[in-house]
């Protein structure tokens, strides 16, 4: 599994249908809201076609261009968002690194946030 999420994958399955990029980077509930209103603005546009026929509401297409725009900056958001709670970036170097680790895999510099190592075990105490 992938450690991070990409921001422009994210914008790019929201583009393809509004919610998908937020799903990618698992917020599912926050998709929601993005695919009723995709659906419900669908429905509006093709209800009362006739098969034969298709008169397009360009208010409605409007309207559907803004829901796509909104999921993608949002689903972009939500990745970054996902990476900013799973990774340290180096300061020195730039690369990616899990949380939790005290120092950069890449280059070994202390990476921000990093607990300091304590006393070896059985050292006496601190005064
Ligand atoms: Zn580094």
């Amino acid at each position: 599994m992938a450690v991070s999420k990409s921001p422009g994958l994210a914008s790019f399955l929201s583009l393809l249908l509004p919610g998908l990029g937020e799903i990618y980077a698992g917020q599912l509930l926050r998709s929601i809201p993005f695919l009723v209103a995709d659906l419900y603005v669908t429905w509006l546009t093709y209800k009362d076609q006739s098969p034969t026929s298709l008169h397009l509401d360009f208010g409605l297409l409007f309207i559907g261009v803004l829901i796509s725009l909104a999921s993608m900056i949002d689903a972009a958001y939500c990745a970054i968002q996902y990476n900013r709670a799973r990774l340290d970036i180096c300061p020195n170097c730039g690369a990616k690194n899990v949380k939790g680790n005290p120092a950069c895999l890449m280059c070994g510099t202390p990476l921000p946030g990093a607990v300091a190592p304590g006393p070896p075990p059985g050292s006496p105490p601190l005064r």
